[in-house]
Order: C-alpha cells, then sequence, then structure tokens
C-alpha cells in the first residue's frame, strides 16, 4: 500500500476522475458508477435501508407533523441523537479506541489530539462531539421537522413509489449528486476569508480528522451546510428521500471524516469511507472544495490531485487569498 513522508497512506496519485460527469460522456463510465454505488452493499444502499427502516419504525408519521408539536419533533431529535452516536460514536470506538485496523488505510499517521488549547475541553474529540451533539443534531432536526411540516400540509410536494416508482428511484440515485452541488457552492462561500476566519475555520481546525470531525461546524455552517434540505419543498418526494437526506448530511458527514480510506473486514475493503479528495482539502485549505461527485474543482482549477506540483499551486493560492 503506497505512502510517502507526508501520508502514512494514500490511494494511486494523480487522483482519477470518478465523477459521473467526467467529460467526454463515457456510458460504461457511467454504468459502473451506478453498479459501484447502488447494485452493491455500498454506503449509499446501506444508508437507504436505514431511512426505510427509520421511517418504520423510528420517527413520527406525517400525521403528526401536521401541526408543531413539541412530542414529535422531541421524537424526531432523540432518533438523529441517537443515529450520531451510533454512528460517529461507533466508527470512533473501532478506528481510535479498540483499533481495529491499525493504521492500514488511515491517511494522516497522527492521533486525535488532546492537552493543546485549540480545543474546547483541551480534547479534539469532545469538542468535536460539542459542535455535532449540540448545534449539529438540533439544526438537522429543525429542517427535517420543517420539511415533515411541508410535506404533512402540502407545501412539499410528496410521492410515493406506487404512484411514481421511477421518480422514486431516480431521486435516490440523483440525492446526493445534488447534495454535492449544494456543497460544492455553500463551501466556495463558507472560504471567502472573511466568512472562513469567523466561521468555518471552526471545521478546520480539524487537520487530522475523525469521525466527529464531520459535523463538527460552526452554527452558522451547520445552516448553510443543512440548507440543501430545502430542495424537498421544490422537487417531489417521499419521506424516504427526506430520511436518507438526512443521514447523508448527518452521520454520512462522520463516514466521510474517519480518516480512513476504507473499512477492511477480515482485510477486504466493506465500507467506504473518507476520501484522499477530502483529506487534501483539510490538510491544504484551498483545493478540493467539492466532492468526487462533482467536476466544478476540475473545472475551475481548484482540483488537487495529491501531487507535490498540485500542493505548489494550492499554496499559491492560499498566499494570494491572504491566508
Ligand atoms: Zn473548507
Ligand atoms: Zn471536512
Amino acid at each position: 500500500m503506497p505512502g510517502s513522508k507526508d501520508w502514512n497512506y494514500h490511494p494511486d496519485l494523480p487522483l482519477p476522475d470518478t465523477s459521473v460527469f467526467r467529460w467526454p460522456p463515457d456510458p460504461r463510465h457511467m454504468v459502473g458508477w451506478v453498479a459501484r454505488n447502488w447494485l452493491t452493499l455500498s454506503e449509499r444502499v446501506l444508508m437507504v435501508a436505514l431511512a426505510v427502516a427509520l421511517w418504520a419504525f423510528a420517527y413520527p408519521s406525517l400525521e403528526a407533523a401536521e401541526s408543531f408539536g413539541l412530542g414529535w419533533m422531541a421524537q424526531v431529535w432523540l432518533v438523529n441523537m441517537a443515529m450520531m452516536i451510533v454512528v460517529a460514536g461507533g466508527l470512533h470506538w473501532f478506528f481510535y479506541i479498540l483499533k481495529g485496523q491499525g493504521k492500514a488505510l488511515k491517511f494522516d499517521r497522527r492521533d486525535q489530539a488532546r492537552g493543546n488549547a485549540l480545543w474546547n475541553f483541551r480534547h479534539q474529540v469532545r469538542d468535536n462531539m460539542f459542535w455535532s451533539l449540540g448545534s449539529g443534531v438540533l439544526q438537522l432536526t429543525a429542517f427535517q421537522v420543517l420539511v415533515m411540516w411541508g410535506m404533512a400540509n402540502g407545501y412539499a410536494p410528496v410521492i410515493s413509489f406506487a404512484t411514481n416508482p421511477v421518480w422514486f428511484i431516480l431521486a435516490l440515485i440523483l440525492l446526493p449528486i445534488w447534495s454535492a452541488f449544494h456543497f460544492y457552492w455553500a463551501h466556495r462561500l463558507l472560504h471567502v476569508p472573511v466568512i472562513y476566519r469567523h466561521i468555518h475555520s471552526l471545521h478546520h481546525r480539524n487537520v487530522n480528522i475523525g469521525p466527529w470531525s464531520g459535523m463538527s461546524m460552526h452554527p452558522v455552517e451547520h445552516f448553510l451546510y443543512l440548507t440543501t434540505l430545502l430542495i424537498h419543498f421544490v422537487v417531489p418526494s417521499h419521506p424516504i428521500h427526506l430520511i436518507f437526506h438526512v443521514v447523508y448530511q448527518g452521520p454520512g458527514a462522520a463516514m466521510t471524516h474517519t480518516g480512513y480510506e476504507d473499512m477492511l473486514i477480515r482485510d477486504k475493503r466493506r465500507l467506504a469511507l473518507g476520501t484522499f479528495y477530502h483529506q487534501l482539502h483539510h490538510r491544504y485549505y484551498e483545493c478540493n472544495y467539492g466532492n468526487q461527485e462533482m467536476p466544478w474543482d476540475r473545472w475551475f482549477g481548484t482540483f488537487h490531485d495529491g501531487s507535490d506540483a498540485a500542493t505548489q499551486v494550492t499554496r499559491a493560492r492560499k498566499k494570494k487569498m491572504g491566508g
């Protein structure tokens, strides 16, 4: 497995273009993309399965959501709280306490920080938990409650699998693409120097990221990041889509920030977790604002492919921006 002086592990470099928007369009690549994401036990398929189960057994019904009652809203909050603790806490426990796969596929050599005044409680993990479980889960819940209320009252268009089976499936496939589109532009805004300094730098204290870093954001960033959920007021969807979207933005962020590329089970890569793409963003800042789902970084020249040359270009850009 490749490593270098800068990284404990990195994938083969330069990073390949895995976007479904790869140009020129390549039907074989597109079919491969769908197969990889949707026809295997991928993290996306697992999230949809979780969404279906949560909708059936854990979240309140749309009838309950017709008016803003404290009972059902507290129920949504509790489910979200439990979900974040189980997913982020579970990943943290596996990788950093049990050390379930040691440093195999771990990008950064270092462990999570302690005893450093950069963090609340002088403890990176507790600091990250504070922001994730406080403002993070609260705002995730607030947006979800708002959309559920909208669906219950006819302000957000609702479909079912029985009435629109094709759109039902297509919407699941398209949601991560929408989310990537929204994330890129919200993230560009967060890197405007004055906004970066006051807001986004909180997330970026995590150069060496862990599962709890994913949703560790300034409350203003949580708000911006979660406006992606407002798409359900415009595009017809089912509560399962909304829940999938909630899982993708909340616990999903813990999965993409584990600091490991994949989870190994009996030495086989079983679950895709962090991407080196976003790890590069956390180390070099002014590059890779989006994720691999979208071609924006490549099109706008902010793509870091992991090479030394790209690091030089990124450092020059950062300097120009006053960082
Ligand atoms: Zn950033
Ligand atoms: Zn991040």
